[in-house]
């Protein structure tokens, strides 16, 4: 093993179908690597469309077996997952950081945080309910009933490559469904990880099947999933642009849809703000997973008379407290990109502001240790022609404009195709409601830079997505209703 785990059985490299561990025909492999150093640290089965038809007839098979246990013995065997992934958080974080590169405690974090949605939809596998309508003919009744809508198929991006695959699978099994998961593949051996706890757990052969391949053959299989009749619905979180693949490609089967995609997260500081309350918000909202979320700040937007005391309070807190380094290694806050792409990415986007006139407060290039490491960067005298305005930049870059007029700054903040998370500081509850109401987005923080919670429905509008994850509202999206009217009584 390229690092040491308490419990060696959680490293796993070879795909999981029908509750077996299985290879590829002529043992085909990928390699996977560490983000911080480039190099490979497992060989990774590389599977192809056959393979993700097995995968698929296996959660067919597993399905009526599974969807006939009580909601309640589904609760037990979800409950008895959580556990054990709380039990073995050390070493999925360990993984997490090897694959991903994220600081090791923010590590552990995604791995409470993951955890936490098997457990809140453990608690929902017992309070699947229907209704009873009034008929409108006396000798009739209605009955609405809740029936799981059968295999899904999953696939998941490289940000969280824990969180992701719970918020998923385990409202899936709740509902009594099963799945073919497809993890990314920058991060497959999390999710290889899980399942192998989720076997352990009980979760029975096929319920819960996870294909891996390199990016020829991820999007090889995304096609069979799609394809299939078999395979009701497909929930997936990604790019903007391979959603729409997705959902281009689930037509013919009229597929239900989950998608989970990109976003342009604005966040808004009004004059009337608690500025350091805004400065700690930006760091979480703006710097964490070094940008890498879908629900990262991409742009700010600053009243004219805070504008200069914030950025350089956000300077100065970003120089004092985020320390670039590798995930493992103490107090440091901000890890490497995931990769080439990524980085070269922040590096265009931050190239072409400073051409378009934009200034360094601090940051602005490739961070020494070179790499995938980029320096924590805050840029000022932004305008709306720069690339880092309109697209998503996924790193650690934050552009501050100014605006002068509440009206004007909303309009900028929603003149965007995607509509995810949005966030602003203000003390002033008239404007909070107003504010909150004109934003066209699915998730608002107000005065809070972190809003991921199991407890709340996450999920976007506009071109960032359908359907809410986690939630009370989670499992509908694997439900389906099925209306009963029963005459002659
Ligand atoms: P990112 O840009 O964050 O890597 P992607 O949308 O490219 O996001 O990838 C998210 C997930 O979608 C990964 O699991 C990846 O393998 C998968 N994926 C990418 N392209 C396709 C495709 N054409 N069909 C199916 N899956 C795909």
């Amino acid at each position: 093993l390229p690092i040491k785990l308490d419990n060696p059985a959680l490293w796993r490299t070879q795909a999981y179908i029908d509750g077996k561990w299985i290879d590829a025909p002529h043992n085909a492999v990928f390699a996977v690597d560490n983000p911080a150093t480039g190099q490979t640290i497992a060989q990774v089965t590389n599977l192809g469309s056959e393979q993700a038809h097995q995968a698929i007839s296996a959660a067919n098979s597993a399905w009526p077996a599974w969807r006939a246990l009580t909601g309640k013995a589904r609760a037990g065997i979800l409950r008895k997952w959580f556990d054990l992934i709380n039990q073995n958080a050390d070493d999925l974080a360990r993984i997490m950081t090897l694959e991903q590169g994220k600081p090791f405690p923010e590590a552990k974090g995604e791995v409470a945080y993951g955890a936490s949605f098997v457990e809140w939809f453990a608690e929902q596998a017992k309070r699947i309910m229907g209704d009873t309508i009034d008929a409108p003919m006396p000798n009739s009744r209605i009955l609405v009933l809740r029936e799981p809508i059968g295999v899904c198929a999953a696939i998941t991006p490289w940000n969280f490559p824990i969180a992701m695959i719970t918020r998923k699978v385990s409202p899936a099994l709740a509902a009594g469904c099963t799945v073919v998961l497809k993890p990314a593949e920058q991060t497959p051996l999390s999710a290889l990880a899980l399942a192998e706890l989720a076997q352990q757990a009980g979760v029975p052969a096929g319920v819960l099947n996870i294909v891996t391949g390199d990016s020829e053959q991820s999007i090889a299989m995304g096609k069979v999933l799609c394809d299939s009749p078999v395979v009701r619905k497909l929930t997936f979180t990604g790019s903007t642009q391979v959603g729409r693949i997705l959902m281009q490609q689930s037509a013919p089967t009229i597929k239900k849809l989950s998608l989970e995609l990109g976003g342009n997260a604005p966040f808004i500081v009004f004059d009337d703000a608690d500025l350091d309350a805004a400065v700690e918000g930006a760091l979480a909202s703006k710097y964490r997973n070094a940008g890498q979320t879908c629900v990262c700040t991409n742009r700010f937007y600053v009243h004219a008379k805070v504008y200069d005391a914030f950025a350089d309070k956000l300077a100065q807190a970003v120089k004092q407290r985020l320390k670039v380094g590798e995930g493992f290694e103490h107090d440091i806050t901000t890890g490497p990109l995931i990769d080439d792409a990524a980085i070269a990415k922040v590096e265009e986007h931050v190239k072409d502001a400073l051409a378009k006139g934009a200034k360094v407060l601090t940051g602005g290039k490739r961070h020494d240790r070179g790499g995938r490491f980029y320096e924590p960067t805050v840029l000022t005298n932004v305008n709306r022609d720069m690339i880092c305005m309109r697209e998503e930049t996924f790193g650690p870059v934050a552009p501050i404009v100014k605006f002068e007029d509440d009206l004007d700054v909303i309009k900028q903040a929603n003149d965007t195709e995607f509509g995810l998370a949005a966030y602003f500081y203000s003390r002033d509850i008239g404007r909070i409601f107003r504010t909150a109401e004109a934003l066209e987005y699915g998730i608002i923080g107000v005065n809070a830079g972190i809003i991921s919670s199991e407890v709340g429905p996450f999920g976007g509008v506009k071109q960032s997505g359908l359907g809410r994850e986690g939630s009370v509202y989670g499992i509908d999206d694997f439900l389906e209703m099925k209306y009963v009217c029963i005459g002659g009584i």
